[in-house]
């Protein structure tokens, strides 16, 4: 978390809530991805708010990460994406009740000489992405480790699917379903009946055979269309951002044309110009890729960015809001993310700009002091 910055996340826990319901009616039981401090957004907070829409099961990134959120009082189930990597993650699964994504044979063979007491665990295959996980050639040595490890028990079956948010990849995404539908059935007929998770946001939206007993939602809950820019837009337009994110103004002053701004002069006034000092940059994860590429909103006004993007400060071009009859003093708070009316900043414009997505941009901002309304 960053203490020396000025910016302010404002964190709407009744936007993630309402999320959370619409992509449960979408499927059936959504685990919330919480992973990364959820995408920026608080991991106790997210986790304690869905709790009260009734989810009963939480994905996390490192087993550590779960241990944090067991800490905080969650009494779901809470399961590790990432898995056991060293010695202290071995124990602390038996000790926080974590269940870990295991995908790796050496991996399954420390966990079973960590002790005999039973520990539930989520197998997790590579389908497609080549990422993590046991590959279906695999599966018969896995089911023999399993029925002599009984002690290690596998409680689900996932897999990660990797472009299910792109309608042109369909064919993978198709072929991913066909993969895991194949495993599923070969772990049930070796006599193992592992609940099964395979669905990330855009699944969950879009790919409805690949709905399983749980899906595991992302990005959706934070109000992000894994959709944007494609031809199935649509299915993510009732979802609502929860993070707005503001910066004070440390500066006003009048631009003269001719005069150049910040380092290197890459913007020159093309007339007399009124600009402000915002106090934000690239050390308080606003990235300076957005230099001469980005908007901020005041009071309902887009107001671009001008010249480049500093450690913690940033200016843009305010001459246009005269004419709204807005003026802007110094200690207003400006927009980075969200804000009210027309000028509103989506994630997906800020991303756009960014020259990223919206992950990013949630889980850099999110880095920032927070607080949270929830009703
Ligand atoms: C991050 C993650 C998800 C969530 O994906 P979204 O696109 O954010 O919904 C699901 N499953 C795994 C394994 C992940 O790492």
């Amino acid at each position: 978390m960053i203490s020396y910055s000025k910016i302010r996340v404002q964190i709407d826990l009744n936007a993630i809530r309402h999320n959370y319901r619409l992509l449960c009616r979408a499927g059936t039981q959504v685990i919330p991805v919480i992973k990364s401090d959820a995408y920026g957004h608080g991991l106790c907070q997210v986790a304690q708010s869905l709790a009260g829409e009734g989810a009963d099961t939480f994905a996390v990134g490192y087993v550590h990460e779960g241990v944090q959120l067991r800490e905080s009082g969650c009494q779901g189930r809470i399961i590790s994406l990432l898995g056991p990597v060293d010695a202290g993650d071995y124990g602390a699964l038996r000790e926080a009740d974590i269940i870990p994504f295991i995908g790796h044979a050496a991996t399954l063979e420390t966990l079973a000489a960590t002790g005999d007491s039973p520990i539930d665990i989520a197998l997790k295959f590579d389908t497609g992405m080549s990422r993590l996980g046991f590959r279906e050639e695999q599966l018969p040595d896995l089911v023999e480790f399993l029925r002599s490890h009984p002690h290690i028990r596998p409680v689900m079956l996932s897999s990660h699917l990797a472009a299910a948010d792109d309608p042109r990849s369909n064919a993978l995404t198709d072929s991913q379903y066909e993969t895991f539908s194949r495993i599923l059935s070969g772990l049930r007929e070796a006599g193992f009946s592992p609940e099964s998770n395979l669905a990330n946001s855009a699944a969950i939206l879009g790919h409805e055979k690949c709905l399983c007993d749980y899906q595991r939602g992302g990005l959706a809950l934070y109000g992000a269309n894994p959709f944007c820019g494609t031809a199935w837009e649509h299915l993510g337009r009732d979802l609502q951002p929860a993070m707005d994110v503001t910066a004070p103004v440390l500066s006003v002053h009048p631009l003269e044309k001719g005069q150049g701004i910040s380092y290197g002069h890459t913007f020159v006034a093309d007339r007399d110009m009124l600009v402000a000092v915002v106090g934000v940059g690239y050390a308080d994860c606003y990235s300076r890729g957005l230099s001469n590429e980005g908007w901020m909103n005041f009071k309902g006004c887009r107001v671009p960015i001008v010249g480049r993007v500093c450690m913690q400060m940033t200016c843009v071009d305010i001459s246009g809001l005269e004419a709204q009859d807005l003026t802007v003093r110094v200690g207003d708070a400006i927009h980075l993310l969200g804000g009210p009316g027309a000028g509103r900043i989506s994630p997906e414009d800020l991303a756009e700009w960014w020259g990223s997505i919206t992950y990013e941009v949630l889980c850099l901002l999110g880095m920032n002091q927070r607080s949270f309304i929830e009703s």
